[in-house]
């Protein structure tokens, strides 16, 4: 029989925005269950290296954040799982999750043996693919929970279950805790209201074949850069093409997929300022740098945002205005030739680049569609969760019970997506109480594995 854990609030993904709900509901004294479809939680913000508008490093507000709800009494955290089915309405859903084998049990002490012997490596998705990862392997230093995952798929396709893993964590480490054959588990959840903060996904913009990514080394894209900026990242922060001689010249180009008819026609929202703040940290880890940011429009929206702009500006970034037509690779691939029409000057113009870094347009989990079936809710045009009414009631799904806040209702920053989670668990909270509905999860544990 399948376990029932029943709770007072179901929240859907393990972003910031998850946690900061799940959080909320906790402290209001109801319980929570989060259910997290990666290995662990964090989500988007975990990735970055400094967060605008503070340039305060992201990591370091989140982490503490992730460690209270794993250490919350209230929350129950579901990691490695997804949703399947959601029955009942507002008060009495009954949620069925099936929680993915780990092949790891729990008591896993993060030690690292199994992951330095596997001799298996593939793109690890944490690191945008700037980095390889083990068969076996934790996605990030900050992983919650902190048991290792045996990706089978790749142990299996690239290693042949050489089975190094389950030797050192038995003989050596003493522990024994890889099992190969463990299955997914059902779980069945009863609880009151649900609250989706599945957050976003970066787009891949090999499909823009003018901008060359995927052909050429030197175009990366805007995810793949913060974590060359971050300490934790694969290049203990370096950014490469910053260590050539003379002034190497970085090329940021904004609304790469967005505001674009032939892809999404929406405004990413958070481009401008993040590519403002990339073109700060750049020069400010090499001074001697040159920095170009092509753009259509220049859209700091939140309070003080400009700020970092002009911080830019100040710090010596030059703004071109203009849409590049074309990225391709020259002196053996080792610099990059952008064209383009300034828009300002006038004139069509072409430059040379060391490195070209493409703000791709941020989208809704490409499952997202899947995902609203199963919760009986509408998207919008763009795949977003749609609000029937986003004037009165912004956070309500076109499902009574289902709230949503974070990127999964649209492009969000993380200031929004805290403020939308706090709100959208007092309307959750407040469903369930209204239901009188009290139960108070267990403390805080991961589900079974
Ligand atoms: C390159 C880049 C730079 C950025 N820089 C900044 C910045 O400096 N400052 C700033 O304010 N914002 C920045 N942002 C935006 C910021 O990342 C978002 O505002 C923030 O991550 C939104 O949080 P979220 O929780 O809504 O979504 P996410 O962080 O995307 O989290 C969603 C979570 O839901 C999980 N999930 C997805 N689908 C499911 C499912 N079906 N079931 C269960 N779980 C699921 C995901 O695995 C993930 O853990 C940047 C974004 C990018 C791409
Ligand atoms: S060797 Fe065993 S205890 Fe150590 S990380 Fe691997 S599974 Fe966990
Ligand atoms: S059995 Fe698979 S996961 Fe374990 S060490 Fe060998 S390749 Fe890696």
């Amino acid at each position: 029989m399948s376990p029932a854990l029943d709770s007072d609030v179901l929240v859907l993904g393990g972003g910031i925005a998850g946690i900061q709900c799940a959080l909320d509901v906790a402290d209001a004294g109801l319980g929570a269950v989060l259910v997290e479809r990666a290995p662990s939680i964090g989500g988007t913000m975990a990735m970055l290296d400094k967060t605008f508008p503070t340039l305060d490093c992201s990591v370091c507000i989140e982490a503490p954040k992730m460690l209270d709800l794993s250490s919350t009494r209230g929350i129950r955290l579901v990691a490695h799982a997804d949703l399947v089915a959601l029955e009942g309405g507002a008060g009495a859903f009954r949620a069925t999750v099936i929680q993915r084998p780990r092949h790891v049990l729990p008591d896993c002490t993060a030690c690292g043996r199994c992951e330095e012997v596997c001799p298996v490596e593939v793109p690890a998705e944490f690191d945008q693919g700037t980095r390889r990862r083990k068969a076996i392997f934790m996605p990030h230093v900050h992983s919650v929970p902190r048991t290792y995952t045996l990706d089978l798929e790749a142990c299996r396709r690239w290693g042949g279950g050489c089975r190094e893993c389950w030797v050192v964590c038995r003989e050596e480490v003493g522990h024994n805790l890889i099992d190969f054959w463990q299955k997914p588990e059902t779980l069945t959840l009863n609880v009151a209201s649900v609250v989706v903060a599945t957050g976003l996904q970066p787009w891949d913009p090999t499909p823009l074949e003018e901008y060359a990514y995927g052909r050429e080394r030197n175009v990366i894209t805007a995810a793949q850069l913060e974590r060359l900026l971050n300490s934790a990242g694969p290049t203990q922060g370096s950014v490469p093409v910053l260590a050539r001689e003379g002034r190497p010249r970085v090329a940021l180009i904004q609304c790469v997929g967005s505001r674009d008819l032939r892809w999404m026609d929406y405004c990413s929202k958070v481009c401008c300022t993040y590519a403002a703040k990339q073109a700060v940290l750049v020069k400010e880890q090499c001074p001697r740098s040159e920095v170009v940011v092509f753009f259509m429009d220049r859209r700091y929206y939140g309070k003080d945002y400009d700020v970092l702009y002009r911080r830019a500006r100040s710090l010596g970034v030059e703004y071109r205005r203009g849409r590049p037509w074309r990225v391709a690779g020259i002196e053996r691939g080792e610099r990059l030739s952008i064209c383009y029409e300034d828009t300002t000057g006038g004139g069509v113009r072409e430059e040379a680049f060391d490195l070209v870094v493409l703000c791709a347009a941020l989208q809704p989990p490409s499952d997202q569609p899947a995902l609203a079936r199963i919760l009986g809710v509408d998207l919008d045009g763009a795949g977003f969760l749609r609000e029937p009414d986003p004037l009165r009631r912004p956070l309500e799904t076109t499902r009574p019970g289902v709230f949503a806040c974070g990127f999964a209702r649209g492009p969000a920053d993380v200031a929004e997506a805290v403020a939308q989670a706090t709100a959208a668990a007092a309307s959750a909270a407040a469903m369930a109480v209204g239901n009188g509905r009290t139960t108070a999860a267990p403390a805080a544990e991961e589900a079974r594995h």
